[in-house]
Order: C-alpha cells, then structure tokens, then sequence
C-alpha cells in the first residue's frame, strides 16, 4: 500500500569536506570581499569533490559579517534537483535561527552571498528568505555560456523585482573570479568525467 512506500522525509546536507574547508574562518567575516572569496573557495571546491555544480552560497549578518550558514550545490550527492547552493544556505540559516523569516522583528539584516546571479528557483527561494540583501558576483550570459547550465527564464528585472520588496542588490563583487571557477569546471567537464546535470539529459531545460 502506499502509506507502506511513500517517502516522508528527504535529506539536505552539507558534504564533510566543508567544515574542513571552513577550519580557518573564523564567526565573523567583516569584509563583503572576503565573504565572496569563501564562497568561490566552496564553489571551486564543491564540484572537484564531486558533488554538484560550481556553486555556493552563504548567509551572513550584513553589519557584523557575522556568517550565519554557508551552502554548495548538492544536486549530485543528494539525488534532489532543488539542492542549489541558495536553497542550501538559506534553509541552514533558517534552521540555524529558528525561524522562516531571516527578516523576522528584531533579527539582525541578513544577506545572501552567491557567486552568481540566482536561477529562477533561487530566486523566488531568496525572495521568501527574509533576507535584506542579496549579494552576486556578476550576472549576465557568461554562466550559462561556460557552464551550460540552464538558469530558467529570468525577467530582465529581476534585480528591480527585489528592490520593490526591500531586497538590495549588489553586484559585481569579484566577478573575475567567479568566472575563473566556472571556466575551470568547464575545462573538466570537456576533458570528460563530469556531469552536468541539466533535467532530462539537458533536452530543453534544466537547472544550476
Ligand atoms: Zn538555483
């Protein structure tokens, strides 16, 4: 019967490795620059480990820095195609805080830092965070063009879209660098061994 066989629960979690990359970081990061270079250092890291695309995410406390939770892409090891780096980060956060809202009365300004314009899941997950800020590396074309993921069909507003909820967005924080992991794991993926995991095999859509 059913009851019998459906699943109840599904699991999300950060891959051991990451603690170990974060045995150096101290709680508080006040410097937005080196909140981005830990994130390309997840990012860079997460796909050579196998575990997902070149992708992550952290949520900090704006003033203070203070990290709150940090997020890779964990599609390939979780088996579950909504394990974007942001989805990660922002439900650890939340789970961290005890709360939906990141935004919530009298919790501190939290931000989201990804090291690329969000997909169009991500998005909407930002969105409903609660978080003040959203911080990317860069947007426009060239994710997809090295990557050949698929980031859904984004408004040409989208950062508009986030100011008329409260949501500032700030961009271009070490871009080059964001583009040099991309590049690195475009390299792999064309010398073989690697997964790019767009849904159906990449026939029309897929995801990042
Ligand atoms: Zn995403």
């Amino acid at each position: 019967m059913l009851a019998q066989h459906i699943s109840t629960e599904y699991r999300i979690a950060l891959p051991p490795w990451v603690r170990e990359e974060l045995a150096d970081v101290p709680d508080l990061v006040p410097e937005l620059d080196d909140r981005m270079r830990l994130v390309h250092r997840l990012a860079d890291r997460n796909w050579r480990e196998g575990n997902g695309g070149p992708f992550a995410a952290l949520v900090a406390e704006s003033e203070t820095g203070r990290v709150v939770s940090v997020g890779v892409n964990v599609v390939l090891a979780s088996g579950v195609s909504s394990g974007h780096a942001e989805v990660v980060a922002l439900g650890l956060a939340q789970s961290r805080s005890g709360t939906w809202d990141l935004g919530g009365a009298g919790m501190p300004a939290h931000e989201l830092v990804v090291n690329w314009r969000p997909c169009i899941q991500c998005y909407g997950a930002t969105m409903w965070s609660g978080v003040r800020t959203l911080v990317v590396a860069g947007e426009g074309p060239e994710l997809e063009e090295i990557t050949t993921f698929d980031e859904g069909p984004l408004g040409d507003d989208w950062a508009e879209q986030f100011e008329r909820r409260g949501i500032r967005v700030v961009k271009d924080v070490l871009r080059d660098e964001a583009l040099g992991v991309f590049s690195a794991y475009r390299q792999a993926v064309d010398s073989g061994g690697l997964t790019v995991y767009n849904a159906r095999q990449g026939a029309g859509e897929g995801e990042a």
